[in-house]
Order: structure tokens, then sequence, then C-alpha cells
């Protein structure tokens, strides 16, 4: 029998999640292929801290994330000190001002020179972006998404940085490798949107107390009668005033017929199910969205005394086996907390991260901790856990000419596929991602309004629900992966 909804959304990740939460008076139904929510958000508790293998770093309270946080009771806390250290051959600069570090850096003078050169014109379009990212009287969110994805949008980073000395080169490759991109396959407006949100806002961010992972398991506890976990869309049609979607779940294959659908997977998961569904513009705007690697091992320790990393929050790695390092327990500094060990990051971006993709878990945390005893050498004898993800697609990046596809995207498919995602959006983040997902259950709820819903509202019949699935989604928040563990 084929079920019959106003609304099928595909993908339990936060835009997934954000858009069923929207639209919960329309009893959405969200297919997840995965075992559990969250995609891209995933920690593991461990009292205070978390492991993690994703997002870490959550919006401020005024946001659309950041009201969700404030929702389910959840707590964020400010990252105190400066993103701006970085690790170059064996040194460790802390805390510098951008301005400064050309000059703390173990450089050459042609090195030195040409670092600083190449500063003035960065800090620049990270100062021009974020003027522009400021919403004009009466602009929607996609006007914004347009704006600034059309802003250096033609023009690879490389090309606007012209020649370097091979000391510069490395340190830019590295921030473009934070970006999940080599230099000259993203656009100058995306690293200006890196420049701009992350070291020239002012606002570091906050982690959340307990771990990310938290907020996907409020939401998916909160929506779990619509959730269905293991359950994977592998078609997506047109059918006359609506839009079937088929699917493999537990129990095998179905169908759901339904007024409207959001689409809320990563643009690489698009081709597996909504291949034929596609318009050869729609494809060829598809087509314009890059995805790129992050090869991410988490790592507790245990200590209790005072370590050099406790007062640090991320460092720039440009010449170790990873791009970056984070202190997930750096928040905790000031909380008067007792210290429980720490729980730390390594991510290896683009080629270099696309490197390692195949080589099993061991094999790359071998790789990333030798790295590790070179920074601190002290950190090894203190970890007792590991947790290696090799992000295949860690997240999207603006490649030279990706504004050129933001129009249909935004409009979606056939007046009634919307999609929602970091990807429809001019910068990779839970926030930007949630925000398409508010605009896509947007253009749905209009949609549903003008032709009357499909089905009574909030009355549900028996071919509307499957007891055992809404059971098994039960079960898996009862004994999530994201408390404690
Ligand atoms: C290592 C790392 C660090 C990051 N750090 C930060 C950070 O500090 N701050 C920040 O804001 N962002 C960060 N991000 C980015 C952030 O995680 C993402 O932008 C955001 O979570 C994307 O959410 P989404 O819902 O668009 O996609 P996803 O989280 O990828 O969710 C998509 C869901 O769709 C499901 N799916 C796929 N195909 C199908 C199908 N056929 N049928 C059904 N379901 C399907 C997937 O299983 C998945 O659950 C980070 C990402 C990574 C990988």
């Amino acid at each position: 029998m084929v079920e019959e909804r106003d609304v099928v959304i595909i993908g339990a990740g936060i835009a997934g999640m954000t858009a069923a939460k929207e639209l919960r008076d329309l009893d959405p139904l969200v297919l997840e292929a995965s075992d559990r929510v969250g995609g891209r958000i995933w920690s593991q508790q461990r009292g205070d801290l978390a492991v993690s293998v994703g997002a870490h770093m959550f919006p401020p309270p005024d946001s659309t994330v950041g009201r969700m946080v404030t929702e389910y009771g959840l707590e964020v806390l400010p990252i105190p000190g400066s993103m701006l250290n970085v690790a170059l051959r064996g040194e460790l600069v802390r805390d510098s001002r951008p301005e400064l570090l050309p000059f703390k850096l173990p450089l050459s003078v042609r090195g030195r020179a040409s670092f600083a050169r190449a500063g003035l014109k960065v800090k620049k379009i990270g100062d021009e972006y974020m003027k522009l990212a400021v919403p004009r009287p009466d602009e929607s969110s996609a006007d914004v998404r347009m704006r600034l994805l059309q802003y250096g949008g033609d023009r690879s980073f490389a090309d606007f940085l012209g020649p370097l000395h091979p000391e510069a080169a490395e340190i830019y490759r590295a921030l473009c490798n934070r970006t999940i991109a080599e230099p000259d396959q993203i656009s100058e407006g995306s690293m200006a949107a890196l420049f701009g949100h992350v070291w020239d806002s002012g606002d570091l961010g906050r982690n959340m107390r307990g771990g990310s992972g938290l907020l996907p398991d409020a939401m998916g506890r909160d929506l779990a009668d619509h959730i269905r976990l293991q359950t994977r869309a592998t078609r997506l049609a047109f059918d006359g005033a609506g839009v079937t979607v088929g699917y493999e779940g537990p129990d095998g294959a179905g169908e759901v017929r339904a007024r409207a659908a959001i689409v809320a997977v990563p643009a690489p998961d698009l081709a597996p199910f909504m291949a034929d569904a596609m318009t050869p513009g729609f494809a060829a705007a598809v087509d314009r969205i890059r995805f790129g690697p992050h090869i991410v091992t988490s790592i507790r320790t245990d200590e209790t005394e005072a370590m050099p990393w406790d007062d640090i929050y991320s460092i720039l790695t440009p010449d170790l086996g990873f791009t970056m390092f984070f202190n997930h327990a750096n928040a905790l500094n000031g909380t008067g907390a007792p210290k429980q060990g720490s729980v730390l990051m390594v991510y290896t971006g683009a080629d270099r991260g696309r490197a390692l993709l195949g080589k099993t878990d061991d094999e790359i945390q071998q790789h990333h901790l030798a790295s590790v005893d070179r920074l601190f050498p002290e950190l090894r004898r203190h970890i007792v856990e590991l947790w290696t993800l090799p992000w295949e697609h860690a997240g999207p990046f603006g490649a030279p000419g990706r504004w050129r596809a933001q129009e249909t995207l935004e409009h979606g498919l056939g007046g009634r596929v919307f999609m929602a995602g970091d990807w429809v959006s001019d910068f990779v983040s839970m926030e930007t991602a949630a925000l398409t997902a508010v605009d896509a259950a947007t253009e749905v709820r209009a949609l549903i309004e003008r032709g009357g819903p499909r089905t009574p509202k909030a009355k549900p019949n028996a071919t509307k629900r499957d007891p055992e699935a809404a059971k098994r989604v039960q079960s898996f928040f009862g004994d999530s992966s994201s408390r404690e563990g």
C-alpha cells in the first residue's frame, strides 16, 4: 500500500529535522538512511565532554540553531581565547592577531613579505564579505545567499592571491584545506567567507556541554513519531499533482506519495534516487556543487593536571599530517569544573585528506598521532580513546562559478520538490543548513495552503503510520549514541 502524506522529507541531519519541526502540524514523514539522526553532527558524550567527529562550533543564541539549543534546554559555552594559533616548523605561535602573524611565524624574509602582502588582500576581502553579509531591508535569505555567492565567485583563490613565496603558499594552502579545498579549487569569495566568519567576526562561537550530538538527539526524540531510521530513499518521481518517493527500510521496500518533498541530503547523495527526476538544467546546477573530504580523529585523554593545550581552542598546522588541531575541552576552562581529561580533534582536509581515503582507521590514527607527537609529545601517554571517521563528503565548498547554480537550486524542482542543506547555501555550517530548511518549509507550507491539505491535519490513519517504525526510533533514542558512554 502506498502511504499518503502532505510532505516527505529525505534526510534527518540538522536541515531535514529543522524542516520537519517547521512543518510538524502537517505530519511530515522523514526518511533517514542511517541508524541515527544528525548526519554530520555526531558526538558521544563523556561527562561534560564528548568525543566528536563532526560539527562542534555553534552559532549565537539569536540564530535558528541557537534558538533550538535554548528550546531543548541545552547548554553552550563560549569558546575563550584565540583561534589564531599556528604551529610551523616546530614552533607554536599562540594567540596572535592576524596582522602580527607574518612577524611571529618562523619564515624567511621573503616568505614573511609575501605572506604579509597576501594578508592585506585577504583582510580586505574578509571585511568586504562581512559587510555584504548584513541583510538589507526587505531582502530574503535567498537574496543574501546569492549576493554572497556572487562575491568573488568567478575567480579561484589561487588566482586571487597570485604568485606567492613557497613558505606563504604553504600557509594559505592549509587555510584552504581547512575549508576542504585546494587554493585552485575554491573561489576567492568562499575563502573571504572563512576569513570573515572565523577570524574577523570577533565571535569565536560556542561548544555544547556534553557534545554537539545532544542537539540532533533532542530533535530526534522530539520528532520521533515522524522519523524513520534505516530507511533510504531509492527513487523520487513526479506523479500527477504530487511526488512519489520509493524507499528501502528494515521491513523491505515501500512508497510514500506526498504533495511536496524536501530533499535534505548532501548533493553527492542525490543522484542515486533523483537522477530521473532532475531536469537537465537542475542536473547541471547540482554538477557545480563540489564536496571535499575531512579525515577526522577524535582523541580523549585522561590527565587531570594542566597541559600546554588547555588554553588553546584551535591550531592551524600547515606542515603536519593534519590540517587543524582542536581542543574541545577548552570551552570548559573558566566554568570551575575540575579537569576531566581533554577531548581533542584533528582533521586532514582536501587532497591530503583524499590521500587517506581507503586507509584503515588504525593507519589513519597512526598517521595523525605521529603528528600529534611533534606538536604535543606529552599527549600520547594520556590517550584513553580514539575515534576516526574518514568523511569523503565532509562539506561543500564554492568552486569558481558555483553561484550560477544558485537560482536553480533555490527554485527546486517542479514547484514541489525543494532542496535544503549546507550545499544550497553560501557557507558550510549547521546554521546555513538550518536556514535553507526553514526556507524550504516555507515554500512547502505555501504550496499546501494554496492547494488545501491532502489529509486531515493531525489525524493519523492506519496507512499513515507504521507503529513498529515509531518504536524503532524510540528505542534508538532510548539508548542514544550521544548519551553518556
Ligand atoms: C568534521 C566536520 C566539522 C564541522 N564543523 C562544523 C562546525 O564547527 N560548525 C558548524 O556549524 N558546522 C560544521 N560542520 C558542518 C556541519 O556539520 C554541516 O554543515 C551540517 O551538519 C549539514 O547538515 P545537513 O542536514 O545539511 O546534512 P547532513 O548532516 O549530511 O544530513 C544529511 C542526512 O541525509 C541522510 N541521507 C543521505 N542520503 C539519503 C537517502 N537516500 N535517504 C535517506 N537519507 C539519506 C544522511 O544519512 C544524513 O543523515 C562540520 C562538518 C564536519 C564533517
